[in-house]
């Protein structure tokens, strides 16, 4: 099943890794200092303080082989393309608009990439490592400029208190007391009903039901009480999910979908969370919104909106539907809007 998330969602799908804040001023130079990619497969990139970056991963397609990218503030001066090796095929430095630089590491075809586990750490203000390959792979080391300039003795800091070091920016499930809070996750559609089509045939329904085991996973790991709508394709109405939600009296309840869009429009790609109404519903669907942006398959936010779906209008509890992402081409995901105008 991990092997179809790897695999088959990341063909469709692309990470998002929000990253550090402060907005530099658009007429800015590069924010982008240095980078190397070394031996061992970690990229690391030195840039200006408190930059804020914003990473990408996309599966290969006809024209391109797997790629990640990182978006930096600030305009390139000289866009340029280095050949690589081993693993991988070329790096471009581009600006993709005005007034940013993008670094692109495309990868040769056949590369094993495991996105899923890639996580961007930033090593203190300025510098930030991310582990894209494995050491199998024979890479010999390529960069522009120096990491580690500027770097403070670390001897002289050792034992001070004040040495500044981020904390990973990356999602952590607080562990809670066993079995104190209780979720009831609802995998969108099942059975006879796949919801959306991707291309190649990926079907909603496989995917959120993935993607809703291992939500189930995580948490259940952190302590809270999980129960699904459904474990495997059965065909699933709409009542009979929200009666077995109140029914367990669950804190929460989240209704799992994954959005297509039409045609070639992948400007209306997007994560969003919808919730009926109450701050509840709204502050839990900002929350999961937030957190899914940083660590999951996503694209552009499309943000927390009010939704009239029957599975969340019906439920007594707290409770979103989430469109996790988005195909490439759209056949209208029906079943959930049955009831829109009621
Ligand atoms: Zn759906």
């Amino acid at each position: 099943m991990s092997k179809f998330l790897n695999n088959k969602l990341f063909r469709y799908f692309s990470i998002f890794i929000f990253l550090n804040s402060t907005i530099l001023p658009v007429k800015s130079s590069s924010a982008l200092a240095a980078w190397e990619i070394k031996s061992n497969g970690n990229l690391e990139l030195r840039t200006k303080s408190n930059t804020n970056l914003k990473a990408y991963f996309q599966k290969a397609n006809q024209i391109y082989g797997d790629r990640f990218w990182i978006d930096f503030p600030g305009e390139l001066k000289n866009p340029r393309t280095i050949k690589g090796n081993g693993p991988i095929k070329e790096i471009r430095l581009g600006k993709p608009n005005k007034g940013n630089t993008r670094l692109v590491i495309e990868f040769k075809k056949k590369t094993y990439l495991s996105p899923l586990n890639w996580r961007m750490i930033g090593v203190d203000e300025n510098r930030w490592r991310i582990k894209l390959f494995n050491p199998k792979y024979s890479f010999k080391k390529i960069s522009e400029g120096s990491v580690k300039q500027g770097i403070r003795n670390v001897n002289a800091n050792q034992n001070s208190r004040n040495t500044k070091k981020r904390v990973p920016d990356y999602l952590q499930l607080p562990n809670v007391k066993q079995n104190k809070f209780s979720v009831v996750i609802d995998p969108g559609h099942g059975g006879p009903d796949p919801g959306a089509i991707g291309i190649g045939g990926l079907r909603e329904t496989d995917v959120v039901l993935e993607v809703s085991e291992r939500v189930k996973k995580l948490l259940s790991e952190k302590g809270v009480k999980v129960w699904l709508t459904r474990k495997n394709e059965v065909d699933l109405d709409l009542p009979p999910r929200v009666y077995f939600a109140n029914r367990k009296n669950a804190d929460i309840f989240v209704s799992i979908h994954a959005n297509a869009s039409r045609g070639k429009r992948r400007d209306i790609n997007g994560l969003e969370t919808f919730y009926y109404r109450g701050w509840r519903g709204r502050l839990l669907a900002k929350r999961i919104q937030k957190q899914i942006l940083k660590v999951s398959p996503g694209s552009p936010d499309r943000g927390v909106k009010q939704g009239r779906f029957y599975v969340i209008k019906n439920t007594n509890m707290p409770a979103v539907l989430v469109e996790i992402g988005f195909f490439n081409r759209k056949i209208r995901c029906k079943k959930i809007r049955k009831n829109y105008s009621s």
